[in-house]
């Protein structure tokens, strides 16, 4: 049967609203200040198909710091600026385990880089690689491709980096020992600049939609077939996402969920549905970006009704890449 972009938005409406009720379960993040004045009880969702498919429900329209979702788009820069292998010797692709914030490994001796690009050291590490003496020479590459992906340059949350900045002796403690042991390409101070400027990029789902989409398309814009991220960059990041990418939870989410995502702190979540083949295929299993906002985390960081929200789309949709 054919279904009709109206009948998936009736769906996604429904889903919305059911999810809507469950967002008191968890706590908006308070460890950078104004965070704290989110909405919890905020639900929205933002589906892009690669076919163009929009579908757009409950709270879409409030702008949010993109936060960690950013380390991904950082990888992807860095890649294309400094090439596949040099980033690779100087960050893993291994999961964790630990908290996104976490400083134990750095503490081990025999660490010869950073466990990946999703985590804070690695994230750190890839910023520090960015071509720029300024932190906004080093956005540039960054914002471009935004550009190029949104269509518009998205802007930088001002309060929201000050708050970060000021507030941010765990990423201070992260790159102090970055330095001691030689990880860093470029100073730590603006290093550190440039990461909480990354992580204060404000945005909302439709946005982070149409990342998902574009990455969904193995870095291709469908519209004009023109690369935006190399074919091979593109699908490392995919592959970061689905093991690193939600935090302790990526296991969970990658067992329950199936596709690759990354969340930030703020309460986004990007996720990656990539094309399937199959007779009955709904139109936008030809690939589709999902961006999600949900603000109340769970104690991993991750959006308590966003999870449950995608967990149940995926399951509706078989969108599992397994
Ligand atoms: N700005 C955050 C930090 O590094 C990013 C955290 C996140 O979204 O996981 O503390």
């Amino acid at each position: 049967t054919k279904l009709t972009e109206e009948w998936l938005q009736n769906y996604v409406d429904d889903w919305v609203s059911f999810y809507h009720r469950q967002t008191e379960e968890g706590e908006v993040a308070s460890y950078i200040p104004i965070l704290k004045e989110a909405d919890k009880n905020h639900l929205g969702i933002s589906i892009i198909s690669k076919n163009g498919i929009n579908i757009h429900s409950g709270n879409v329209d409030i702008p949010f710091t993109i936060q960690s979702i950013s380390k991904v788009f950082m990888f992807i820069v860095a890649c294309m600026e400094r090439g596949i292998p040099y980033v690779l010797d100087r960050v893993d692709v291994e999961p964790t385990g630990e908290a996104f914030n976490s400083i134990m490994h750095l503490e081990m001796r025999q660490v010869k880089k950073p466990f990946n690009p999703l985590v804070n050291a690695g994230a750190i590490t890839v910023t520090s690689m960015l071509y720029g003496d300024t932190s906004d020479q080093k956005l540039e590459a960054l914002f471009q491709l935004f550009e190029r992906m949104l269509g518009f340059r998205p802007k930088l949350n001002k309060d929201v980096y000050e708050s970060e900045s000021e507030t941010s002796v765990r990423n201070r403690a992260i790159g102090y020992y970055l330095v001691e042991l030689g990880f860093l390409e470029s100073e730590l101070e603006l290093t550190l600049e440039t990461y909480f400027k990354q992580c204060s990029i404000e945005i909302a789902t439709r946005d982070l939609a149409q990342m998902g989409m574009i990455l969904a398309n193995d870095g291709e814009d469908p519209k004009t077939g023109l690369e935006i991220i190399p074919r091979q960059v593109a699908r490392l990041a995919k592959a970061l996402m689905l093991t690193c990418g939600m935090y302790e939870a990526s296991g969970k989410f990658a067992a329950y969920v199936g596709i690759p995502a990354k969340s930030g702190v703020s309460g986004g979540i990007v996720a990656v549905a990539p094309p399937r083949i199959r007779e009955d295929d709904l139109p936008f299993l030809e690939g589709c970006g999902i961006g999600v906002y949900g603000p109340a985390l769970d104690k991993q960081g991750n959006s308590v009704a966003g999870i449950r929200l995608l967990r149940h789309i995926a399951k509706q949709w078989d969108l599992s890449i397994f």
